[in-house]
């Protein structure tokens, strides 16, 4: 498959219900959906007593679609991958971040009786940052490089570091052959002590509409390498997703996510 996640026009138009419709990805992914001819808007919904036009129940939703494009919370992600766990459909795409680990073990219960793509960042770009991050860390020791992970979002974001900011640390973590777990540095504040070689750190910033922003760091005594890529629309993400619905729709179940659905290869 083509980078760009781009499919053959499929006979009908996969039917695609979008969850979280009543807020910031919800709205841009009906919009990427509505202008895509491979897909079909057939439901959208939200919490209960969320009101808007058009919004229908998740259970309505789910008898209409072939694939739930989902922008919500992690709690309210799992509560959907497990009902179509149960109904054996539709597939999944799951775009939410903040999960726990426990969460993911859910899912992934969930995703052995339904497909589901579950991906903090759906944008090409950023995905193609990861796995030059990878690449970078592995060549790049902590014996002389120091890895930090800096990311900006708007002022309604409510998990940090972000989902994508966590994806690249893990990239530079696998790159090294570690566990990101052990190395991660997630916050520093008055007397740290100095940084220890190999960690991993992250720094936040949150203001105005910002839509995200992510950089990765190598800095050593004489030299500073900094990859990094920057969202001007949430649409990016939106499009994103809607490539990846194109891509789940045949599929069987699992657990999925964006190097999957890109082709790009785990070594
Ligand atoms: P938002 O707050 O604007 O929208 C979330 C929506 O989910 C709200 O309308 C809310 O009512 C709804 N919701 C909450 N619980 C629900 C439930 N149980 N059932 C149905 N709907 C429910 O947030 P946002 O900016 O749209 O972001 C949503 C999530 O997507 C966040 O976790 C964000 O980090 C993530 N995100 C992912 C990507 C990506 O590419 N994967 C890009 C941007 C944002």
């Amino acid at each position: 498959m083509a980078c760009s996640g781009e499919t053959a026009l499929p006979d009908a138009p996969i039917k695609i219900a979008v969850g979280g419709a009543a807020g910031r990805m919800g709205q841009a992914m009906a919009d990427a959906v509505r202008a895509d001819p491979a897909l079909q808007l057939v439901a959208r919904f939200d919490r209960p007593g969320v009101e808007g036009a058009g919004l229908v129940d998740r259970a309505a939703a789910l008898e209409l679609a072939d694939v739930v494009v989902d922008f919500t919370t992690p709690q309210a992600s799992v509560e959907l991958a497990q009902a179509c766990a149960e109904r054996g459909g539709p597939r999944l795409l799951l775009g939410a971040t903040g999960f726990s680990d426990e969460q993911v073990a859910e899912i992934a219960e969930a995703a052995k009786r339904v497909a589901v793509v579950r991906a903090g960042n759906f944008s090409l770009g950023l995905n193609m940052l990861m796995g030059f991050v990878e690449r970078a860390a592995r060549v790049l020791g902590p014996d002389a490089y120091d890895i930090e992970i800096s990311e900006a979002h708007h002022r309604h974001k409510v998990d940090a570091p972000s989902g994508a900011a966590l994806m690249l640390g893990a990239a530079a973590a696998r790159g090294r052959g570690v566990d990101l777990d052990k190395v991660a540095k997630r916050g520093r504040d008055g007397i740290t002590g100095a940084r220890t070689a190999g960690d991993i750190g992250f720094s936040v910033l949150r203001g105005g509409g910002i839509v995200g922003e992510h950089a990765v760091t190598f800095a050593a005594e004489d030299e500073i390498l900094t990859l990094s890529h920057s969202a001007r629309d949430r649409g990016l993400f939106a499009r994103g997703a809607a490539a990846a619905a194109r891509w789940v729709a045949d599929r069987p179940p699992g657990h999925y996510d964006m190097r999957d659905v890109l082709g790009f290869s785990r070594d």
